[in-house]
């Protein structure tokens, strides 16, 4: 069955094409999730939304999340640690995900994200208890589905436990072997590599201090058998420059390159503590870089450089990080961090609300390996969010609607977010699930978890 949805005389549509262009009074049509239309011409639909006093922008993309950790947010004893401190503590707790706990921080984590208009997540999860079922991913797919989310899926891992050096206790790490298998089952199950496609998976080893160097090397093989991406957290503290300094004689970005983890279907989580020698291996290798600059200020961790990264064409993508270091998942907030943060540390070179809303969709969809996402242009996905402009805290702001989720914001919900051409939120409430319902039965899940620790 074909869908055809048309948003009509919509005021400003923000395309993010190449051109920059920012129509007036346009109609944009489409049909089974690809934009077929944008101009004056009316065309008969399944679904018709009113767009005249709404500002219509591409979908936005996370680029790095742990949707696990929702679940532990806010608490107290965290509050005030830096990263290393911070992952010690939490593990404990978080040694006791199941199931349960995945699908709902999923359904919570991404239901956030889409009423803050993102149309495609990418979750980082590497924490695999030894009691927990073998298929969280495949569970995260499924709550993926539930709410209509275009979704990339990691499969994470942990090999380097407390015994041997690492940060985390035994009962998360596993085994190469079974690390490995489990990435191709589920690249072999879910990962769909045709345009528009809803379902991908990457191979994400959690970070220098929790994976062997034999797992990340492993890893990156696999990945370039199976034609998928590479991700992991790299350069985020000084902790860890320390770390890989004492341990291999190497700067984190030189001991990654020595295992193969270098090019442009590699992209880093933070990125903050690169010298100027490393952002130009960046830029001449393609490597990409998730920025996630609140759970940067919340961990104390830097600054990323993303101007100079912007400068020198270093893949840039935006994105909320795990709940337990934001503790949100508000890409629009994030965007408008990005942009507050920047010009405090920067000025005149920060780059503008309409570079960084850039950051969020074409640059996360570039760094995602995605050309289908990130832009409003016939041939494109029909993913986007729209804003009414009727709203008081928006008084005055209508001479630059591209810029404006920098400069000014958007405080509470959007109005519509679109993916593959459904509604998925309206008037700000997703659309397919009781969010009130979810929301009972999440905190109870909470409860179990943390009465585990
Ligand atoms: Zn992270």
């Amino acid at each position: 069955m074909s869908k055809k949805l048309l948003i009509k005389n919509i005021r400003s549509l923000v395309t993010c094409d190449k051109e920059d262009n920012v129509f007036k009074n346009v109609n944009l049509y489409s049909e089974d999730g690809i934009i077929k239309y944008i101009g004056k011409d009316i065309f008969e639909a399944d679904e018709v939304i009113d767009g005249k006093d709404m500002i219509v922008y591409p979908g936005l993309i996370n680029t790095h999340h742990h949707l696990y950790q929702t679940f532990t947010r806010n608490l107290p004893k965290v509050q005030n640690m830096e990263l290393f401190d911070w992952l010690i503590t939490l593990y404990e707790i978080w040694k006791g995900l199941d199931s349960e706990t995945i699908r709902y921080s999923s359904l919570v984590g991404m239901g956030e994200l889409m009423k803050s208009g993102c149309t495609t997540c990418f979750d980082h999860h590497y924490v695999f208890p030894k009691d927990a079922s073998e298929e969280l991913i495949d569970v995260q797919f499924g709550a993926a589905t539930e709410l209509g989310i275009r979704m990339h899926a990691s499969r994470g891992s942990m090999s380097l436990s407390k015994k041997d050096g690492g940060l985390p206790p035994d009962s998360v790490v596993q085994s190469i072997d079974k690390i490995l298998y489990d990435s191709e089952r589920l690249v072999k199950k879910y990962h769909d590599r045709k345009d528009f496609s809803m379902r991908q998976v990457v191979l994400a080893p959690c970070s220098p201090f929790s994976v062997t160097g034999d797992l990340m090397k492993e890893s990156a093989n696999l990945a370039r058998d199976l034609g998928v991406r590479l991700h992991t957290h790299l350069a985020e503290t000084k902790d860890e420059e320390k770390f890989t300094l004492e341990k291999f004689g190497m700067r984190p970005l030189e001991y990654m390159e020595s295992l193969g983890w270098i090019g442009e279907d590699v992209w880093y989580a933070h990125g903050i503590h690169f010298n100027d020698d490393e952002l130009k291996r960046l830029a001449d290798t393609k490597t990409g870089v998730a920025h996630c600059p609140i759970s940067n200020m919340k961990l104390s961790s830097g600054i990323a450089r993303i101007p100079e990264m912007l400068k020198l064409d270093v893949p840039v993508g935006l994105a909320v990080d795990g709940s337990a270091s934001n503790d949100g998942s508000n890409l629009l907030e994030e965007l408008r961090v990005s942009y507050l943060l920047h010009r405090l540390n920067s000025s005149k070179n920060a780059p503008t609300g309409y570079d960084i809303l850039k950051i969020a969709t074409k640059g996360s969809a570039r760094i995602l390996g995605r050309n289908d996402i990130g832009e409003l242009s016939v041939g494109k996905a029909t993913d986007l969010f729209m804003i009414n402009t009727n709203r008081l805290e928006l008084v005055g702001t209508q001479y630059d609607p591209k810029s404006v989720l920098g400069t000014v914001g958007i405080k509470g919900a959007v109005d519509y977010t679109v993916v593959n051409g459904n509604v998925v939120v309206k008037d700000g409430k997703l659309v397919s699930i009781d969010e009130e319902k979810i929301t009972r039965e999440a905190n109870l899940a909470v409860e179990k978890l943390i009465n585990k620790a």
